[in-house]
This record gives structure tokens, sequence and C-alpha cells, in this order.
């Protein structure tokens, strides 16, 4: 197939050589690689940024840290939404589970205890206003009752996460998210008589909330190229670029239609080029009939009528190009968050949308 995802691991330690740069000396980096490294490759991401140091990483589920462990990474490794379900597999491969409530503290020191284990690394979460997942402030003495009489787990870290760092219009909200989080770990570390590692920002806490930094920063999209900001963004390299190729130019007479369900018709002649790249890939219908667009020779040709499953057809009636010539769908040469923007989406859901049949190519450029 023509489609291609390259991953390239030079823009990857440039940015994380970036955000790092952005935080005090000796503020630990966590690299988030869940969701397939951000739909990028997460064993090669994992791979180059353990040669480049980096301190910790998270995944969101169980088998995503343990394809990390099976991809050689010795990294500690947190599980940011770890199943009851999983936590067997969670200590064969030695990931540190998020306890985010009573009911997964209960059920992590059951198995602790049933295996014998002595002082497992676990992370506790607080709740400081996403209202997603983590102990709602003023648990922290039922918490620690809990923590104290048992030996079996140790908490290697307190965290929480930011509801809308990228927003400067919330700034007071997040401010109050630093402060209850403040709170909640001073207590905690208090009460357990050691200091855990704490961490709260993302990669937009990173850029905009330096109080926030505290012992380690957690980045996942800032290191795949995107600061959920222009000027950000400027900074930084898109580590994956979306390519392919044309398959075909048609000639379109007026009157004629284009794909399926007549969803275009030309007015006047126009040129269409087949792309083999469609909705089972990763681009939703939400971009046909003209909302999205490829890059060819620079230029942007819009995609005409409805995404197929595995082609979309573009008007490439202004663009002198030919079969077999190289088309850009988003990364260097065509930013993703205006592509992203076209659909009311993020960067986030675009890089992650990209299916696995696309193939991936690691470059180091
Ligand atoms: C996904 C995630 C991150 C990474 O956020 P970015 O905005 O991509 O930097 C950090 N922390 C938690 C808890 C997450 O779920």
């Amino acid at each position: 197939m023509a489609t291609v995802l390259e991953i390239d691991l030079a823009a990857l330690a440039h940015n994380f050589n970036y955000l790092k740069s952005k935080v005090k000396p000796g503020v630990k980096m966590l690299a988030v690689t869940k969701a397939f490294g951000y739909g990028t490759d997460a064993v090669a991401v994992a791979q180059k940024l353990e040669s480049l140091h980096v301190d910790y990483f998270a995944v969101a589920y169980a088998a995503e840290g343990v394809a990390l462990r099976k991809g050689g990474i010795t990294t500690p490794i947190l599980v940011l939404h770890p199943q009851l379900e999983t936590f067997e597999e969670i200590i064969t491969h030695c990931l540190e589970p998020n306890i985010y409530s009573y009911r997964v503290l209960e059920a992590f020191i059951a198995i602790a205890e049933e295996k014998k284990l002595q002082d497992y690394p676990v992370h506790i979460k607080f709740n400081t206003g996403l209202n997603r997942l983590g102990f709602k402030p003023g648990n922290e003495d039922q918490l620690l009752k809990t923590l104290k009489k048992n030996e079996v787990i140790r908490v290697k870290s307190l965290f929480s996460h930011l509801v809308a760092s990228e927003d400067l219009n919330e700034q007071e909200f997040t401010r109050n998210q630093i402060s209850k989080f403040k709170s909640c770990a001073s207590k905690m570390i208090t009460g357990l008589g050691y200091a855990p590692i704490l961490h709260q920002s993302n990669t937009s806490g990173i850029i905009n909330f330096e109080e926030a930094q505290f012992d380690m920063v957690r980045t996942g999209i800032g290191l795949y190229g995107y600061g959920n900001d222009p000027g950000e963004d400027a900074h930084l390299k898109p580590v994956a670029t979306l390519k392919s190729l044309i398959s075909q130019i048609h000639e379109i007479e007026p009157g004629e239609s284009v794909g399926y369900n007549r969803a275009h018709f030309a007015e006047k002649p126009e040129r269409s080029a087949t792309i083999p790249l469609g909705h089972a890939d990763g681009i939703s219908r939400e971009y046909g009939n003209g909302k999205g667009y490829v890059t060819i020779k620079g230029k942007k040709a819009p995609i005409l009528g409805n995404v197929c499953m595995d082609m979309v057809m573009v008007d490439v009636t202004q663009i002198a190009c030919e079969e077999g010539d190289e088309v850009i769908i988003f990364g260097k040469g065509a930013p993703l968050p205006e592509l992203a923007k076209k659909v009311g989406s993020i960067s986030y859901e675009l890089l992650t949308a990209i299916s696995q049949r696309v193939k991936r190519k690691i470059v180091n450029t």
C-alpha cells in the first residue's frame, strides 16, 4: 500500500528536548505513549525517548504497557486507567497502576497480598476538577489509614490532571486545581512520612503553568509536535507525516458526478485524483464534500464527494500533477491542526484515528 505514516524520531528528540528546556532543572519528564504513541509507533517512540533518558512512561491500559515491555523498555511505566482484570498482567510486567478509587485500591491490595508483594509501586490520583478519575480532595485521612496499615504497596507518586491548561480564559480554574493538588499532596506527604513524586502538568501545563511543574511533568501531544497553540507549534516539529500518492486521475465532464451517492457534481470540466486512503484508514466521512483536503505540490486539493472506505477523490483541477505523484495528508508540509479544525476536531483525535492498516515507517531526518 502506498499510504504510509512516517514517524520522524529526530523530530521526536527535538520536541523532547524543547519541552525539557521549558521545565526547571531536575523536574522529571514522563512521556505519554498511550494509543500507539498517539497513533505513531509506541515502541519506536519509547525506545528513542529511553535513549534520551526519559524518566517515566504512561499508557492508558495494561496491554499498552505490556507492548512497551515486549519492545525492551525498562523505564517505569504508569498505567493511567488500569482495569481490575489486568492487575495480574500489570504485576507480571512490572507496570505501575494508577489507584484512583477505593474499589481499585482494595482490589490491588488484595492481589498484592495474595502475591506477597512488598512495596509495590502505585500512583495515587486526585480529582481536582476534571471529574474523570481520582479521589476527591478530603479523602486523605481515610486513604492514609489504608495505605499505612499495609506494606504490600508503596506510593511512588501523587498526581492529578488539569482540565483546561491550554485555555487561558480558564486560568483561575487551573490555579485553583493547582492549589487543591498542593493541599492534598502536603497532607499525604505528612501522613505517609515520605515524599512521593508529585505531578500535575500535561503539555499545555508545561507551557502555561510553571507553578504546576512539581517534581515531574507528563507530556503527550507536545512530544508528537503539537502544543495546542500556533505559537507553540512553531517551536515543535511534527513527528508523524501521513503520505500517499495519486493512483489515478480522471477528467470529469460537466454534469458528471464523483464518488458514492453522487455527492459531488461537476459544473465545469474538472480533474479528480484518486488517493488510496479512506475512512478505514482514519479519515472520517466528516472530511468529505470539500471540508477536508490533501496537499499536492504544496497546494490544497479538496476532497470531492464522500470519503470511501479505502479511497478519497480530490479536486486537482488547479494543480499540475500526474498519477504517481506524492500526496501529503498531514505532517511536514501540511499542518495537522488546520486540517483537524475543518471538521471541528483537534490534533489528538486526528493523530490517533489513523488506523493500523496504514504502514508506519520510521525515519530519522
Ligand atoms: C493523555 C494524558 C496526558 C497527556 O496529555 P497531553 O495534553 O497530550 O500532553 C497526561 N496526563 C494524563 C492523565 C493523560 O490522560
